[in-house]
């Protein structure tokens, strides 16, 4: 056991309170959602059961997590609004329209013939195995045999999603748990993906908050630069810069 992994999964969510992932901008101003679509819930150490998104909106955050490869959320916000207000937010429509079209459409996400191209399939993919029904989770591999779907896609779709208890692996977690120790640095995603894991109650709602206080630790103190005098994890921190 490596105790420091719910450790410091405390300190954080002691620090920065519930991220309110995944948000479903489709949802913003709904009641329990903030003008964004994030999840509004009291700072506490257990953030409650209340991540599940709905078997409707399962779409948009499988959507979402394309939109967001490469690119900051707000320019997500931008293409999801799009679509939203052409009313293209539906299996039937993606799977439909025009690839250029639809590229044209969310255009402010970047990479965007790349991206449309990634929905359509991927969109394809959810109509023919009815993986939008309740219940009906598909296999990891199976969205990694898609093209333009990789790991950290894959995951983030059953995690926040399907509920589905996989840990997500980003370039954040990577960072921060080398400098910490926790990490060698020469680890493939699956093997860091197990070392959360295996040190955490197996709980989709745990690994949600978990990847969405490392983005935001990274993005607040752990940055390239890091900005350790006021980081709750300089205790146990081999990588302390200052
Ligand atoms: S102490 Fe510094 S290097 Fe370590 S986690 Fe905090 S910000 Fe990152």
């Amino acid at each position: 056991m490596n105790k420091l992994v719910p450790l410091i999964y405390n300190k954080l969510l002691n620090k920065y309170g519930s991220q309110g992932w995944w948000p479903v901008y489709s949802l913003r101003n709904t009641e329990g959602r903030d003008n964004r679509g994030y999840l509004i819930r009291s700072v506490s150490i257990d953030p409650g059961r209340d991540f599940a998104p709905g078997e409707f909106f399962k779409f948009e955050i499988a959507i979402g997590a394309v939109l967001t490869q490469n690119t900051a959320w707000t320019n997500v916000e931008k293409a999801l609004s799009n679509l939203i207000d052409l009313n293209l937010m539906d299996t039937k429509i993606i799977s439909d329209i025009d690839q250029k079209e639809l590229a044209n459409v969310i255009r402010p996400s970047g990479y965007y013939n790349q991206k449309a191209k990634k929905i359509k399939i991927l969109t394809r993919f959810l109509l023919d195995g009815d993986y939008l029904k309740d219940g009906n989770i598909p296999h990891r591999t199976d969205f990694l045999n898609l093209w333009g779907i990789g790991e950290e896609t894959a995951d983030s779709i059953l995690l926040y999603g399907y509920n589905f208890p996989v840990f997500v692996v980003d370039a954040y977690t990577k960072r921060i748990f080398t400098r910490i120790g926790i990490l060698e640095g020469s680890e493939n995603y699956e093997e860091i993906s197990r070392i959360f894991t295996d040190n955490l109650e197996k709980d989709s709602v745990i690994f949600q908050e978990y990847h969405a206080l490392i983005v935001r630790h990274a993005k607040e103190f752990c940055k390239k630069k890091a900005l350790c005098e006021r980081c709750v994890s300089k205790p146990f921190c081999l990588g302390t810069v200052n």
